[in-house]
């Protein structure tokens, strides 16, 4: 491909980011790389080993040990991509509070980072994409041709994140989602390397009162309206 479609989106935890992405790689056709699902692989693996998720000299060897690899989802599977640790299909095992704390920990480390941003880059080399996580624009596809920024407001980000994990831990009350989200989004707008953040170049789309029908229409008229759809 000449001149392939590369639409990165960056935002925090909850935004949204995750669903809208796969609906509008599925919607126009184009490769769907979740960035964040490489951390929480990284996280599990910790795990695995038993090496705490910021002993950063024991955890940057681990992504020589273990191939971290984003593939087409399963047949079966609930989610529009599949994570390969090795041989396994670990993707099931990514979405607990245990491994959302996790990634967001070994994301400080700044040879982790480093790591992912190159194998991130080969993953999109020369396709059309859309690429999800926190540092894309700003590292991962600084060219790509629009710079998505997803935000919605802290309450509606947790209480999404809430309904999401209700069935898998019903003990958990809205106002320590609240809490657990505030220390991620801290985390990740602090760290030294590469923090969160909107970029001066990026599109910014507040969708707390939008369905999610809503926020992929949107993002198609602004394709068109800057003629790359
Ligand atoms: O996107 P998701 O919330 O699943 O990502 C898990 C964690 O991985 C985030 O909290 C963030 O700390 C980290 N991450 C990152 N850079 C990316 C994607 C994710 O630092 N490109």
């Amino acid at each position: 491909m000449d001149n392939p479609l590369q639409i990165a989106i960056d935002g925090p935890v909850s935004s949204g980011k995750s669903d809208i992405s796969g609906r509008l790689a599925k919607e126009l056709g184009l490769t769907y790389l979740y960035t964040g699902a490489m951390y929480r692989a990284l996280a599990w693996i910790c795990v695995q080993e038993g090496v705490s998720f910021k002993d950063a000299p024991n955890v940057y060897p681990l992504l020589a040990k273990y191939s971290i690899d984003l593939r087409p989802p399963a047949k079966d599977g609930s989610h529009g991509f599949a994570v390969w640790v090795g041989n396994t299909d670990v993707t099931d095992k990514l979405f607990t509070p245990a491994m959302s704390q996790g990634s967001s920990d070994v994301s400080t480390i700044p040879q982790v980072r480093k790591f992912m941003v190159a194998r991130q880059q080969e993953l999109a080399r020369g396709k059309s994409v859309v690429m999800e996580g926190r540092d894309i624009g700003l590292r991962v596809l600084p060219q790509a041709q629009l710079k998505i920024y997803l935000t919605a407001s802290l309450e509606e980000r947790a209480r999404r994140r809430w309904n999401q994990y209700k069935t898998k831990d019903p003990t958990k009350t809205l106002a320590q989602e609240i809490d657990e989200t505030k220390i991620r989004d801290t985390q990740d707008t602090s760290r030294a390397a590469d923090p969160l953040q909107k970029l001066p170049d990026a599109w910014e789309l507040d969708t707390t009162d939008m369905t999610q029908e809503q926020v992929v229409d949107a993002i198609i008229q602004e394709l068109k309206r800057r003629n790359l759809l």
